[in-house]
């Protein structure tokens, strides 16, 4: 009798505190190079959610931790932060499943203008295939050496540098979802976004403008889904679209696709994934979405839509879908 009493009672506080949980509707600019917002109930006040992203932007971009090793010179052992360390570790993995995910390419991303120095605005121009061929020289995994017992990355190369653009945002949704508290709600990080605690209708970005949304999916509480086109970070140079995302070749990768949106239940894996699936293609990247569990939408520059194992509804007459299998 008295244990029931007592779970009664524990049901009552539970049942008490969700009903005193707060609602909570926060936006703000310029974390992480991007905006967010967080729609829901429970959870930290908006000022501490901003502080955790200041410590997530220190611990993924290129100009806080990443920023010890880049600026290292070869032979130096360099410690970083436990949560960069696993994050760098998991983007290694990953890159074991597939070379088109290659932290190690950012000497490349700044050779062409797409690190955080670039702008919409500034009138950037392709390098030379000499400067191209000349900075691979610095970029490949191989160039690294990881002890994960003291944390550290040592170099083999001076001008080899790391990027964890690719995946920190997603790294970073998971994380806070886990983290401040939230009993429910939906949080959007530049794009990259992430359910808690009941499901939420999610709209695809068409990438060439016009509606806010040409498709809509389902994203379930502890999923984050990840997007990666061409159209996000780009400049175009007498009537070619150079673009952010790279091949093993240092150069924007060319094929039909304009988008890749991602759904897993690991932010850092649905976006090292759309990142990833973006340079592979629907086909070769079925395997690897596979392997993390994952589902996908491949949008083409003929606007035809492609998903794999994600129940999309495609709301834009212009657009037609294709299911694959
Ligand atoms: P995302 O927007 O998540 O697809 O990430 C793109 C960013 O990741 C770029 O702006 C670069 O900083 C970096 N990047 C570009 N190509 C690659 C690649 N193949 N592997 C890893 N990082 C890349
Ligand atoms: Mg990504």
């Amino acid at each position: 009798m008295k244990k029931i009493a007592a779970v009664l009672l524990m049901v009552f506080i539970a049942v008490s505190l969700a009903a005193c949980a707060p609602n909570r509707e926060y936006m703000g600019f310029g974390f992480m190079g991007t905006f967010y917002s967080f729609k829901g109930v429970g959870g930290v006040e908006q000022k501490e959610l901003e502080k955790k992203l200041l410590e997530l932007e220190n611990l993924v971009s290129v100009d806080g931790e990443l920023k010890k090793i880049n600026e290292a010179k070869a032979g130096e052992a360099v410690k970083v932060d436990a949560a960069t360390y696993s994050l760098i570790k998991f983007a290694v993995d990953f890159n074991k499943n597939s070379s088109a995910l290659d932290i190690s390419l950012y000497p490349i991303v700044k050779l062409w203008g797409f690190d955080n120095t670039f702008n919409e605005n500034s009138s950037l121009t392709p390098p030379d295939d000499q400067s191209i061929t000349q900075t691979l020289t610095h970029v490949g995994l191989d160039l690294f050496e990881f002890d994960d017992e003291n944390m550290t990355v040592t170099k083999k190369d001076d001008l080899a540098a790391l990027d964890l653009g690719a995946l920190g945002k997603g790294y970073a949704v998971s994380y806070l979802l886990e983290k401040c508290g939230f009993k429910e709600g939906i949080l959007n990080l530049g794009g990259t976004i992430g359910a808690i605690g009941k499901e939420y209708k999610v709209g695809i970005e068409p990438p060439f403008g016009g509606e806010s949304y040409f498709a809509v999916f389902t994203l379930k509480s502890g999923e984050v889904c990840s997007t990666s086109g061409n159209y996000q970070r780009n400049y175009v140079y007498e009537g070619t679209l150079y673009h952010h995302i790279f091949g093993d070749n240092g150069r924007p990768v060319e094929n039909s696709l304009a988008s890749v949106t991602v759904v897993c239940g690991s932010g850092a894996a649905a976006d090292a994934l759309s990142t990833a699936c973006y340079v592979l293609g629907a086909e070769k990247s079925k395997e690897l979405l596979d392997l993390y569990d994952a589902s996908a939408v491949f949008v083409y520059e003929d606007k035809n839509v492609s998903s794999y194992k994600l129940d999309v509804n495609v709301t834009s007459k212009d657009y037609k879908l294709k299911v694959e299998e």
